[in-house]
């Protein structure tokens, strides 16, 4: 489903990323983690093109996505992106939130767009909540509304950047659940992280990054137990 073959992006004379390669699977689940600032979040925003590689090739769904006249929306549309902090539109409701891309971006209907937004709130467990105004919610609560909304668009591909990261440590498992669950569907997911249980839990793959490489690729097992990289080491032993 991605593919990165000698990836590098710079940020004007910052080299940021820097040979990636790495294959995603259909329905498979990768975490990334790393130190800050080691790229995980340009890495993943590269994906959905929210970043532009400098060299390289990225393919998506069998679309080179770095080519010219790549159809920016289509491979938007195909791709769900949950980032830390959740992004809700604060003045229109859960249920608007949900409903607003699929009629703006798909077209569908509103009465359809209703059914399918209660469907996903249903799945993340807040239907309840669907006339609350996103202030109104717990983190936890917002964030689940925001993979609800990623889910509304159909996408074959869910990408989150440290989605737990601004939640209290009560609600994190909440939303861990879902993404468990995803998982669980054949969904294919990048997800960026430091809840190391899930990595280890959920994770068919461990990617590890250290100042733009990729220093590491393992099984969760394997990486955990007895990671190869020295650097690696280091990080686990500190975050552990
Ligand atoms: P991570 O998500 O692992 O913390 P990032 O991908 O956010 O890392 O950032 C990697 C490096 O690139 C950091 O040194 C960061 O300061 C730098 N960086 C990120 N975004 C930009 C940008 N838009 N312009 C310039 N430098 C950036
Ligand atoms: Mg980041």
């Amino acid at each position: 489903m991605i593919s990165f073959h000698q990836v590098q992006k710079h940020y004007g004379s910052f080299h940021v990323l820097k040979d990636i390669n790495l294959r995603v699977n259909l329905g498979e689940v990768v975490v990334v983690i790393g130190p800050s600032g080691s790229g995980k979040s340009t890495l993943v925003r590269c994906i959905n093109q929210l970043e532009k590689i400098t060299s390289g090739d990225l393919i998506v769904d069998n679309v080179k996505v770095n080519g010219r006249g790549t159809d920016l929306n289509k491979l938007r549309r195909e791709i769900g992106m949950v980032f830390q902090h959740f992004n809700l539109y604060p003045h229109k409701t859960v249920l608007q939130n949900i409903t607003l891309a699929p009629v703006k971006v798909l077209g569908v209907s509103e009465t359809e767009a209703k059914e399918t937004a209660m469907f996903y709130l249903q799945k993340v467990g807040i239907a309840e909540k669907a006339g609350s105004y996103p202030a109104q919610l717990s983190g936890g609560q917002q964030q689940r509304v925001a993979i609800a909304r990623g889910l509304a668009m159909k996408p074959k591909i869910m990408l989150f950047d440290e989605p737990t990261s601004a939640l209290d440590p009560e609600t994190i498992g909440e939303v861990l659940d879902i993404m468990k669950t995803l998982a669980k569907e054949g969904m294919t997911m990048v997800v960026v992280t430091h809840e190391m249980g899930f990595a280890r839990e959920v994770a068919d793959r461990i990617v590890f990054m250290d100042q733009g490489r990729i220093l590491e690729e393992a099984h969760p097992r394997d990486f955990f137990s007895q990671p190869r990289e020295e650097r690696a080491r280091l990080f686990l032993s500190r975050i552990l």
